[in-house]
Parts: structure tokens; C-alpha cells; sequence
């Protein structure tokens, strides 16, 4: 899958062509209006780094005051000697580039101020893991950083609220030949220098089993779960997530008009949110009320802490299919209901694989599952969810052909409660993404998913 990337120059903001072919190329078609204008490089320079911005402006949380000037180091250089207090802007990268070949490749990315940075290699995919504070990236000219050499893919963005992350993902096994924070420019600016040589896969897999020695398995991230303190179950009160898809460095699928899958799983799931709370009683709770990324485990442990009843987590994504457009519910099945939704799950299970965490093996943790009897009974009351929400949505929205599909969506495994995926629609269909943005269209699909709540939990009540 990774395979995919190859052929997209400039493609670094998704993580496959299948994940997001509407953004790579809205994103190739920028590239070559941009140089048109090539000759008047002042307006191509702030052209570029105003479309940058809109790109990344929900991954880098709080950055909206840092948007307005360009990156320069105010105050001299004594923005050079704080490291960063808490609490302090995000770190500006302003610009990036790599170069190089196969035998050696350098990359370089300039900071307006010094920050630390840990770093670690992850193998299958291999990958380098590059983790900071805070940082709004910026690049002044995004062509210069498209993948080459041992590079074969680059993404950037939050992974919580205080930490952003670098995904450098590996054309092959390799090691650090330098990692090294210089000083360049007047004012003083800073820039991280690394230069990646090959290594052969042996020699790759020791250094990361020496580097898990001394710092942990790597990736981890903010357990949402942990910071939460669930109360009591109240007697007579269901309780339901609703579970805004990607979030942070995950932005999930990007439409033609600009869309982005998590800003948008994230509005309607407000909605939803609220619609639930308000129709009976139910006690709600989002997996995430922000831009931040949440791994998929995180996702379920958090339902499986809160005792859920319910979980509704909520996408957009991408098809291949472009003509494909219509809601649709889907449910875990160890055996995809047919090929789309199996793209569909692999797809979406690759979301802690772009945030740089571990793999999981999805497939072997879909199949145990299910041979528990609690889960099988679950999976019954998921499709009856899922039956229920389907035949609501259909009166208000337009569905796509067999709306109730399955596949092995790792988001869904919570062995004890009943868990459905709604595809709002595809933002890879212009008039799905067209319809999904309207604040009325949201406000009737959050309508009929609490009225599905309501009629899930029905007899369960009084
Ligand atoms: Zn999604």
C-alpha cells in the first residue's frame, strides 16, 4: 500500500492514492498552478505558504495567531535560549527539504526556534519516528520535501495537544549516519539535520530491538482512557459513544473541495452527540472533542472504561470508486461483506500506522474475537443497530446500495458492545462532499441517528 505513494509527486499528507485520490490531486493540481506563476516568486512564495497553512491549519492546534506573520525570529535571537515553556506557541517549521539517493539521503527541516526532539526506528513498515513539542509546519516550498532516496513517504502533524510528530517512512532498512540541531542563519534560526544511510535488514531489526531496551516499544501517545475517570453506571441510563473518526496527524480522507475527514466526522459527531443526550436517557461521551489523534485501541478501551452500551463511530473516507456515494453502517465481520468493505477496513486500520505507532495485527485480533460467544452475541445486537440506523438515515439521506456491510474494522472490536461504523458518505464523491458540509444535512442525520438510539434501546427500557 505504501507502494502507492511512488507514483504521486508532492504526496505527503496522505498515506495512500486508495486513502485519498480527491486530495492527491487537488494537491498536484496546486503544485502546477503554483508554477504558473513561477516568475513572480514573491506572490508564488505566499501562494505556497498560504495553501500549506489551510492544509495543515487543524494539525497544529492553537495556531491561528501564529499564521498571521511570516517566520521570522522575533526579539533578536532570544527566542534561541528558551527551550520551550509550557504553554508556549507552537514551533514554526518553515522549511524542509530532502535530497540525496539511495546511498545516502539527507533531510533538513528549519525551526524559528531550538526544540528537542527524541527519535526512533519502527520496522514493518520501517519507518523513522521524529517526536517534538508543538509545532506548526509550515513549509515555504512543499515540492522541496517530496520523497526521494530512502524516503519513500513523509507526514507531519499533531498526535496530542502538545506533541507533534514526523513520520519518515523508509524506502528500506536504514540508520542514522546524523542527527544533529545546527545553527544557521541571522537572526538565529535552527535546523535539524539527518542523513539516513542503507543497512542491511538484520543490522536494522538488532537496532531496534537495542533501541525498545532503552525506551520502550515507542509511539506512545496520550491514553485518553487514563485521563478520564468514569463514575458509577447510573441505573436505568444507557451509555453511548460517539466516536469522531482520525483526528491530529490522521486527517483521514480529503474531498476535492477541500473537505477534511476529520474535521468533519468531528462536527457531526457533535451533532450527533448532542441529538443522543437530548431523546432519552443517555449518558454521551465523544472518544475525542478536539483535533488530536487517538489510536484505535485508545478508541475502545476508552468505550470499554466508560461501559458503554453503544458505540457510533463516525467516518467520511475515500473510495477508489469515485462514483460511489451514499451512507453506509458497517459492523465487524472477520470476513468482509464484499471487497469494498474490505478496502474500506484496511484503509481505516492503517490510522495508528500514519501516527507512527506499532502495527497491530488486525486480522488475528478480529478472529479471536469473534470465536468468543459475548462477542458473537454482541455482533447480533450491532446488526440490529445497524438495521435500525439504516432503515432511519434512509428516510433523510441518500444510501448507498446494500447499506449494511461488515468488515473487520479494528474500531469496532470491543467484544462486549454493540459497535457500528457509519460512513456518512465518500468524500471521494463530489456530490456526497457537497451535501456532508451543509449544517442542515448534518442536523437531519444526527436527528435520525437519535432516533435510532432511541429505538435500539426501547426495549430495554422501563
Ligand atoms: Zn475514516
Amino acid at each position: 500500500m505504501m507502494t502507492n505513494s511512488y507514483d504521486l509527486p508532492g504526496f505527503f499528507h496522505v498515506v495512500s492514492a486508495r486513502r485519498s485520490p480527491a486530495f492527491a490531486s487537488a494537491h498536484n493540481s496546486v503544485i502546477a498552478r503554483c508554477a504558473q506563476v513561477k516568475p513572480l516568486l514573491a506572490a508564488r512564495y505566499f501562494l505556497v505558504t498560504f495553501l500549506v497553512v489551510m492544509l495543515h491549519a487543524a494539525v497544529a492546534p492553537g495556531g491561528v495567531s501564529a499564521w498571521a506573520a511570516p517566520p521570522t525570529v522575533e526579539n533578536g535571537g532570544n527566542s534561541a535560549e528558551a527551550s520551550q515553556p509550557p504553554n508556549a506557541e507552537p514551533a514554526v517549521v518553515f522549511a524542509g527539504r530532502i535530497a540525496g539517493d539511495n546511498t545516502s539521503t539527507r533531510l533538513f527541516f528549519d525551526f524559528d526556534r531550538e526544540i528537542k526532539f527524541s527519535k526512533f526506528f519502527m520496522e514493518k513498515p520501517d519507518r523513522l519516528v521524529i517526536d517534538g513539542p508543538q509545532m506548526l509546519f509550515r513549509f515555504a516550498e512543499p515540492e522541496l520535501i517530496e520523497p526521494r532516496g530512502l524516503v519513500s513517504f513523509l507526514r507531519y502533524g499533531a498526535i496530542t495537544a502538545q506533541k507533534s510528530r514526523i513520520v519518515v517512512s523508509l524506502a528500506g532498512p536504514a540508520k542514522l549516519n546524523r542527527f544533529e540541531i545546527v545553527e544557521i542563519g541571522e537572526p538565529k534560526k535552527f535546523r535539524l539535520v539527518i542523513d539516513l544511510v542503507p543497512t542491511n535488514p538484520a543490522a536494522f531489526t538488532r537496532a531496534i530491538a537495542e533501541q525498545r531496551a532503552l525506551i520502550g516499544t515507542s509511539g506512545e501517545v496520550a491514553t485518553k482512557g487514563d485521563r478520564v475517570r468514569v463514575g458509577e453506571k447510573r441505573k436505568g441510563r444507557f451509555t453511548v459513544i460517539v466516536d469522531p473518526g482520525h483526528g491530529g496527524i490522521d486527517g483521514g480522507a480529503k474531498g476535492g473541495d477541500g473537505t477534511r475527514e476529520k474535521d468533519l466526522t468531528l462536527a457531526v459527531g457533535r451533532r450527533i452527540a448532542e441529538k443522543v443526550a437530548a431523546a432519552g436517557p443517555f449518558d454521551v461521551k465523544m472518544t475525542r472533542e478536539e483535533d488530536v489523534f487517538l489510536s484505535l485501541g485508545e478508541r475502545v478501551a476508552f468505550a470499554r472504561r466508560s461501559q458503554a452500551d453503544l458505540v457510533i463511530s463516525v467516518h467520511a473516507d475515500s473510495l477508489r470508486q469515485k462514483w460511489v456515494r451514499g451512507a453506509t453502517v458497517y459492523t465487524l465481520s472477520k470476513r468482509a461483506s464484499d471487497e469494498l468493505a474490505h478496502e474500506l477496513a484496511e484503509s481505516e486500520n492503517m490510522s495508528d500506522l500514519i501516527a507512527g505507532l506499532d502495527n497491530p495485527q488486525e486480522e488475528d485480533v478480529v478472529q479471536d474475537i469473534l470465536a468468543d460467544l459475548t462477542a458473537r452475541e454482541t455482533n447480533v445486537f450491532s446488526r440490529s443497530f445497524s438495521r435500525i440506523l439504516v432503515g432511519r438515515l434512509g428516510k433523510e439521506v441518500n444510501l448507498i446500495k446494500n447499506p449494511q456491510r461488515s468488515a473487520a474494522f479494528v474500531v469496532l472490536k470491543a467484544p462486549e458492545i454493540p459497535s457500528v461504523l457509519v460512513e456518512l458518505g465518500y468524500l471521494s464523491n463530489k456530490e456526497d462532499e457537497k451535501l456532508m458540509v451543509k449544517p442542515e444535512w448534518q442536523e437531519s442525520v444526527a436527528e435520525q441517528a437519535a432516533a435510532a438510539v432511541v429505538a435500539f434501546f426501547k426495549p430495554r427500557m422501563d
